[in-house]
């Protein structure tokens, strides 16, 4: 080739791109190219030098982009021309220590198919091998100790290499070419099951003696990437009703784990959007509409009363071996805890806390450097929905954000996540749980400090960001850290956090913030709000739901008909609801003297109470025993109507609403026919309230967040209604963070970045 026609570029590649073999793919790409040159982690992502003729470099950075490895997530690269060195072949080159380290942390990834072709191989030397990994998949975010990502800062450290290890991880064309968590059945760490305080099996035996106790019905505690799970046999109604007893969890849903797919399919209707999910690097629980016919039966305390099953795939080896010794299928593989605890991750306390709760526990020497969660996904109309962001997507940046200084958002006290702004970009931690417990509140601290580590930001220069309730947790966390403060209001990020995820800063939008509970300006709790804005210029309030008051705070959250008399008392010539068909329990009678009293009433804007109300008129009489359990079971309800004409619902006034559901169940309407009706009422005032503020306040789009946006059916109505008011408006959700309070922390860091925390 004459050297006239040789060129030379220059490449910054930025995104997750290190740990996740980018080296070796832009390596075994150079060369598949006929190119000279280097690759190499740099502080700020991996730099590529490369020279060549001119069509095949230009084919060279097309393959970048196209080929990238599955875990790779390629942001943006910066491409210049440089001059010709000359090289004579291509290289991977010592990585170079920059100043702050940038480069983005990946998240866990579940075990890759090569990994998973060895483990079953009795040739190879990692047959069934629960530790096995590569540069494509393994723990990454659970593992790391300190940065930058290097075997020493991860768990492994106590693990040297063999000779054989060694080599392949300095092969560049070896698929564990700096794999730093690669191990081997002679290097590396091993599992041991334990029965009653004593190891009773080692390695394989371990494995196969899991596998028999599952099979007999017993509980086992399974230790796996970010914590140990629950395990047991989900077609066994003994072992299922054990563990809810054990774990004192009377109705919410169990997780299950399948083998493959096809097994998936055997007790739930997959669409190809939820194959996609299922088999994702991710790895998320993804909920199912479940099957009924013969067959597909499962114990009913599995998943009581819910026509969902939550299900995921093996992502790590051992659960993959799990089921080919033989591991009941599928298996309940709930988080190991009691309650709504945080899930347990070290040994010596999981060993101590699911004492009882376990019949034997199947513990892995790998230490696991910080919890995580399985990640919950449902998939709506239009695509997938995260209700708990965690292992699989964390700490992944869901947001490009520009702040002139470090911005950390501490979220809300529900669902806590906490969001680090830093470097142009918005990384969101794992789902940390409820901070009403101690040992909750630690891992946020913990989550804290690591986030703020892991990006290098000293946290006296950050703008700390929290919401305005006065008394919650994570407000008064966030007031004992260094640095400035400022407060958001707990809707408004609500709704910056849908726009945040789009980079739409200046769009003006009418934002639907509808949940269970919120501080409010006036301090008010608020629930039902919506909003006129942009982050650019901040939300003001222009229409709630109207005001209803709650008997007794707290608790009304939890039982349907105490927030029924915070609406119905409301409604004129109100029949007597202890009565058929409504049968309300004494306590709405309690409920409703309290309000006539004004004793421990507290007025609220809450569109979750409202659900509530409406599920306690159609039959949810009792105690929730979980959050949000009653507009779930209202949700479910709909879904098996017919799709039928909204009751009047005008300005978010739920009156002339509720004295309609009265009616109609009196008259002996189905309630499933009433609760389709009440979804459609919600759906239709949404497009008939934000038609008319949009075109008020020159809006392009409207905004939906909140809990109460985890709703399907209304999501899946409101096209219809639109097109009804030839409203032309597209409607925006959640799609990379949850609608929950999940979603909180980076609308909060959203409305900070723009200086537009408006109160
Ligand atoms: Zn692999
Ligand atoms: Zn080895
Ligand atoms: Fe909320």
């Amino acid at each position: 080739m004459p050297a006239s026609v040789r060129r030379a570029r220059r490449l910054r590649v930025h995104g997750i791109v290190q740990g996740v073999g980018f080296r070796p793919f832009v390596y075994r790409l150079a060369r598949r190219h006929g190119l000279a040159g280097w690759v190499r982690n740099a502080g700020d992502g991996v730099h590529i030098h490369v020279e060549g003729p001119e069509d095949a470099l230009r084919r060279f950075e097309d393959a970048l982009r196209r080929e990238a490895p599955p875990a790779a997530e390629v942001s943006r690269v910066e491409a210049a021309d440089a001059e010709v060195a000359p090289h004579e072949a291509f290289e991977i080159r010592e990585s170079r220590r920059a100043g702050s380290p940038t480069t983005r942390i990946s998240p866990d990834l579940s075990v890759c198919p090569e990994c998973l072709r060895e483990m079953r191989d009795p040739a190879d030397r990692r047959f069934r091998y629960p530790y096995l990994n590569c540069t494509n998949c393994g723990p990454r975010y659970s593992i790391i100790t300190a940065l930058p990502y290097d075997r020493p800062h991860t768990t492994m450290r106590a693990w040297p290499m063999c000779a054989a290890c060694v080599a392949e991880y300095h092969d560049p064309l070896d698929r564990r070419f700096h794999a730093q968590p690669t191990a081997c059945p002679d290097c590396g760490p091993h599992y041991a099951l334990r029965e009653d305080d004593a190891e009773v099996a080692r390695g394989f035996e371990a494995l196969t003696r899991a596998v028999s106790l599952l099979r007999e019905g017993k509980i086992v505690a399974v230790k796996g990437l970010g914590g140990y799970h629950l395990a047991c046999d989900a077609r066994n109604a003994e072992a299922v009703a054990a563990l809810r007893a054990r774990k004192f969890r009377k109705e919410k849903p169990f997780a299950l784990m399948t083998p493959d797919l096809d097994a998936a399919r055997r007790f739930a209707r997959i669409t190809p959007a939820h194959a996609g999910l299922l088999t994702s690097v991710a790895r998320p629980i993804v909920l199912l509409p479940r099957r009924n016919d013969p067959g597909a039966e499962l114990p009913e305390a599995v998943a009581p009363g819910n026509p969902e099953l939550g299900v995921m795939l093996p992502y790590t080896p051992i659960h993959a071996l799990l089921f080919d010794l033989g591991a009941p299928v599928p298996l309940v593989m709930t988080s190991a805890n009691r309650s709504s605890e945080p899930i347990a991750f070290r040994d010596d306390d999981a060993l101590a806390r699911l004492s009882g709760l376990a019949d034997a526990f199947l513990t892995g020497e790998r230490p696991i450097a910080r919890r995580i969660d399985d990640s919950v996904v449902r998939v709506t109309g239009g695509g997938a929905m995260l209700l708990r962001r965690a292992r699989g997507y964390a700490p992944g940046v869901v947001a490009r954000l520009s702040a002139e200084r470090p911005i950390l958002a501490v979220g809300a006290d529900l669902k806590n996540t906490v969001t680090l702004v830093v470097g142009g970009e918005a990384f969101m931690s794992p789902y940390v749980g409820d901070l009403e417990h101690y040992d909750v509140q630690t891992a946020f601290e913990q989550t804290i400090r690591d986030l703020t580590a892991m990006y290098a930001v000293p946290l006296d220069e950050a703008l700390v960001v929290h919401d305005a309730h006065p008394h919650y947790h994570t407000t008064r966390l966030a007031e004992a850290l260094p640095g400035e403060h400022v407060a958001v209001q707990h809707h408004r990020a609500h709704v910056a956090s849908v726009l945040a995820e789009r980079g739409a800063a200046d769009v003006t939008v009418i934002g639907f913030a509808f949940d269970g509970t919120g501080y409010g300006d006036d301090g008010v709790i608020w629930g039902g709000e919506v909003f006129a804005g942009s982050l650019r210029d901040g939300f003001m309030r222009a229409a709630h739901l109207r005001e209803a008051l709650l008997p007794g705070g707290d608790a009304a959250a939890r039982t349907p008909v105490q927030a029924a008399a915070g609406f119905l008392h409301a409604v004129p010539g109100l029949p007597d609801l202890t009565a058929p068909p409504f049968r309300f329990p004494d306590r709405f009678r309690t409920a409703l003297r309290m309000i006539e009293k004004n004793l421990r009433v507290f007025p609220t804007t809450s569109m979750g109470r409202l659900f509530d109300t409406v599920a306690a008129l159609l039959g949810f009489t009792r105690t929730m025993s979980f959050e949000g359990q009653a507009a779930v079971w209202l949700e479910h309800l709909a879904r098996s109507a017919p799709p039928a004409a909204p009751y009047p619902f005008p300005g978010l006034d739920y009156r002339p609403l509720l004295r309609a559901v009265l009616d109609d169940r009196l008259r002996g309407r189905p309630a499933h026919e009433i609760a389709r009706a009440f979804h459609a009422s919600v759906a239709h005032e949404i497009a008939r309230l934000g038609a008319r503020l949009a075109a008020e306040h020159d809006a392009r789009a409207l905004v939906l967040s909140g809990g109460v946006f985890q709703n399907a059916l209304l999501l899946e109505a409101l096209p219809r209604f639109l097109a009804g008011v030839n409203a032309n408006l597209p409607v925006w959700v959640n799609r990379r963070v949850p609608a929950n309070d999940g979603g909180v922390s980076l609308g909060q860091a959203a409305l900070a970045a723009y200086g537009a925390s408006l109160r």
